[in-house]
């Protein structure tokens, strides 16, 4: 029947995702309003006490807040099972562990 609790983390998590779409819409024309959606997604984010979105969270720049196109604004490089994702924009590049598929 009707849910009791509202599912605040799933539709803060939705609210992400639509708004990194929206981020992406906009990457071309409008890469600064595409930084903002960004700031808005990490700070429902933070408010809401979730993580962002594994899904998305390559595609955003940790440290200058930019939303990131792979072969725009960023790199990505595998090297020894470690994805290595370059901020073009500000320089800084961050490692991730590729898991290994199941
Ligand atoms: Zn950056």
């Amino acid at each position: 029947m009707a849910r009791r609790n509202f599912d605040i983390k799933g539709i803060a998590k939705e609210r992400i995702m639509e708004l990194f779409k929206e981020a992406e819409k906009q990457f071309d024309k409008h890469s600064e309003r595409s930084k903002q959606y960004v700031k808005i997604s990490l700070r429902l984010a933070a408010k809401s006490g979730i993580r962002m979105p594994k899904e998305i969270r390559r595609s955003y720049c940790r440290n200058c807040k930019s939303y990131l196109v792979s072969g725009k604004n960023s790199k990505i490089r595998t090297r020894k099972g470690k994805l290595v994702v370059s901020c073009l924009v500000c320089g800084s590049h961050r490692r991730m562990i590729l898991k290994p598929k199941v």
